[in-house]
């Protein structure tokens, strides 16, 4: 598909979009990308992660064992990547710098280390970056949410929380800050951020 005539001018951002297990990314995306079908792509990440019920390898992430994924690393495959609760995610180079040059925004969805991986090698003028936050109380609200989704145990549940603590101080490292109340007004909102008020 070609991209809309607002994008055919200049090459595409990188949109790094992160926030704590349980806040909601992939909601917000779904919403993003139904307001936008023709102005972003989503880069699919690589994990060692066991797939969930109801994740497809190829759309959700390319699941692959861990001597695939090091064998990926020495190849110099990611762009980032970085371990989160055991397990490897890294963000695969192949087709990211064709979108960009196609005038797509190429969202990754990806925890704070690999977030600050790029900040610190790609110019800021090239980045969009957001950090989705739970409303307060944050811990409270993230737990709540992820035994509602009931996808991890109660021991994996803790450790994601533990995660999350330490996630949520790098919040402000990030050119913006969302609190995702209502899925639908948290894509809205971000949508005007990136295409400003008149986009939807
Ligand atoms: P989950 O297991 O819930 O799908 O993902 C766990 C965390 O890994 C989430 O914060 C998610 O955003 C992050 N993640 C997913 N893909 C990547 C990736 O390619 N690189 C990095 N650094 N984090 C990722």
């Amino acid at each position: 598909m070609q991209p809309s005539a607002e994008t055919t001018q200049k090459s595409g951002r990188l949109i790094l979009f992160t926030g704590p297990s349980g806040v909601g990314k992939n909601k917000i995306l779904t919403a993003l990308f139904e307001l936008h079908p023709n102005q972003l792509k989503y880069s699919i990440s690589t994990t060692t992660r066991t797939p969930r019920v109801g994740e497809v390898d190829g759309k959700d992430y390319h699941f692959v064992s861990t001597p695939v994924f090091e064998a990926l690393i020495a190849e110099d495959g990611f762009l980032e990547y970085a371990q989160y609760n055991g397990q490897y995610y890294g963000t695969p180079k192949a087709e990211i710098n064709d979108w960009l040059a196609e005038g797509f925004d190429v969202v990754l969805e990806i925890e704070t280390q690999g977030a600050l991986q790029i900040m610190a090698k790609i110019p800021a003028s090239q980045l969009f970056s957001v950090f989705i936050l739970p409303p307060e109380p944050a811990i409270e609200t993230l737990r709540a949410r992820l035994q509602t989704r009931n996808t991890e145990t109660p021991e994996e549940i803790e450790a994601r929380l533990m995660q999350s603590q330490r996630e949520l101080l790098e919040a402000p490292k990030f050119q913006h800050q969302l609190v995702n109340t209502v899925v639908a007004d948290t894509a809205k909102a971000l949508s005007q951020l990136l295409y400003g008020k008149n986009s939807t």
